[in-house]
């Protein structure tokens, strides 16, 4: 886990969040790579969820919301985790996640025993909205994205006039006070979640639990992380939610540990009533067959995208061999990001930064492909060093621009380069006109 943090500051993918003023802990800034990283995620789990279904739509809600929406969604009353103080070194800890020795839990900061009662603490951020502070204007910063998603469902049927089962789908910031953030940015207290709330009949609930799980078990695979380092965990009856018909847990195998990367959760027709009960507006849908009306039943895949682009590097990042300058084996780190997450698709190399032609034909192919995807444009330092700096940072090919593109030495060769594939290091001799069709087939 240390080379994954440093790699991942060095090269700009996470930094510290305030790091100049000692950090602010569990909030972290993502890096000109990072940023890349994170954004190609979300666009590809809104494409697959959204854009190329027909029975999904989108929705971009508010942070801040009415406080009735966390009373009336249980989160004011029951949205905490059990704490506990240590007597001795007066840390603040979660019980549920405290270390035991010989059967007795203990602090992990001091290894002391004496441990006050688990309270409850409750998550919310909360703040004021206007210019008095009193208990009128209190509101919380959301702590899931799905409230907006329960509390506009009206809206977004009448607009879009889905019938069901029907999803809407919602990736944002979501705020929790967590006691003890940890890992990395695996358990933050500012993070991004991607989740998507699929309406449905109450026979079809348990159904589409299954399916949902299987659903998102193949998207991870079509972003790189596979199936075997997976664990579907059913969480277990006591553990769930009072109003959860089943949950999975999704978890991935992190170098810390088996820990959640998303829940899929059978929420029943929890959310819907509870607004429906106190809003007094009707969250029905009107069955047009039956003239029946119901609360529709929800199933709801809930990921952290922090948590998957922290999966995504640890299981990118590879030491392996590979030949330096004069063909001596070294170590080389690599990041194998699937070619549709990773944040540069391609560098474009000229052989020699001081020969013009070379510089110029390079950025003729800049320009080729810039519109299809992003680029990375590298001059300095020999060949093989560049590669290594691409390596590093997870761009699956390269395009090297030399004297046979110039068609100075074989008129045959003239307007083709080499492509590199980082992760074979193999070398192919391509024409520049078939660069994008190779290349966007590859990265789609
Ligand atoms: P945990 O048990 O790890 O605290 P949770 O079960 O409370 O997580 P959910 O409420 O199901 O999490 O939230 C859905 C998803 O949001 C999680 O699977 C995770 O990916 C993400 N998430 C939740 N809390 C955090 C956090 N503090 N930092 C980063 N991601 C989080």
């Amino acid at each position: 886990m240390e080379k994954i943090v440093s790699l991942c500051k060095r090269r700009g993918f996470i930094f510290q969040s305030s790091e100049i003023y000692g950090g602010l802990n569990g909030s972290w800034d993502y890096g000109p790579l990072g940023v890349e990283l994170k954004r190609n995620l979300k666009n590809y789990w809104w494409r697959t969820m959204v854009q190329e279904r027909d029975d999904i739509v989108g929705l971009d809600g508010a942070i801040l919301m009415n406080r009735a929406v966390w009373k009336a969604s249980g989160h004011e009353e029951t949205f905490s985790d059990p704490m506990v103080d240590c007597r001795t070194c007066k840390a603040r800890l979660r019980a549920d996640q405290l270390p035991e020795k010989k059967g007795e839990k203990q602090c992990p900061n001091c290894g002391g025993k004496d441990l006050t009662e688990p309270r409850p603490f409750n998550l919310m951020f909360k703040t004021y909205v206007g210019a008095t502070e009193d208990e009128s204007s209190v509101t919380y910063l959301r702590p899931e994205t799905a409230q907006a998603i329960f509390v506009q469902f009206k809206n977004v049927l009448d607009t879009s006039r889905k019938k069901l089962p029907f999803g809407i789908a919602q990736i944002g910031k979501a705020f929790r006070n967590e006691i003890n953030p940890r890992n990395f940015t695996f358990r933050s207290r500012e993070f991004e979640q991607m989740e998507l709330e699929y309406f449905c009949r109450p026979e079809q609930g348990m159904e589409l639990l299954e399916y949902w799980k299987e659903e998102r078990l193949k998207f991870y695979s079509s972003i790189g992380i596979p199936r075997e380092k997976l664990h579907v965990l059913t969480v277990p009856d006591e553990e769930r939610a009072f109003y959860s018909k089943g949950t999975f847990d999704i978890e991935y195998e992190f170098p810390f540990g088996r820990q959640e990367l998303e829940g899929v959760a059978y929420r029943t027709d929890y959310d819907l009533s509870q607004h429906q009960k106190a809003s007094g507006k009707s969250l029905e849908y009107f069955d047009e067959e039956t003239k029946q009306k119901f609360i529709p039943h929800v199933v709801e895949p809930s990921a952290g995208v922090d948590r998957t682009v922290l999966a995504l590097i640890c299981e990118a990042y590879v030491e392996d061999e590979a030949p330096d300058e004069k063909g001596k084996m070294e170590t080389r780190t690599v990041l194998r990001f699937h070619p549709r997450i990773a944040p540069f698709k391609c560098a474009v190399f000229p052989l020699l930064k001081n020969n013009p032609d070379l510089v110029a034909k390079s950025e003729q192919i800049l320009e080729t492909l810039r519109p299809h995807m992003y680029v990375f444009y590298d001059e300095s330092g020999a060949i093989g060093r560049r590669y290594r700096r691409q390596d590093e940072i997870g761009t699956p090919f390269a395009i090297t621009v030399d004297f046979e593109t110039l068609g100075d030495r074989d008129a045959s060769l003239r307007d083709t380069v080499t492509l590199r594939d980082r992760d074979s290091m193999k070398q192919d001799r391509v024409p520049i006109g078939d660069l994008i069709s190779l290349l966007t087939s590859r990265i789609a």
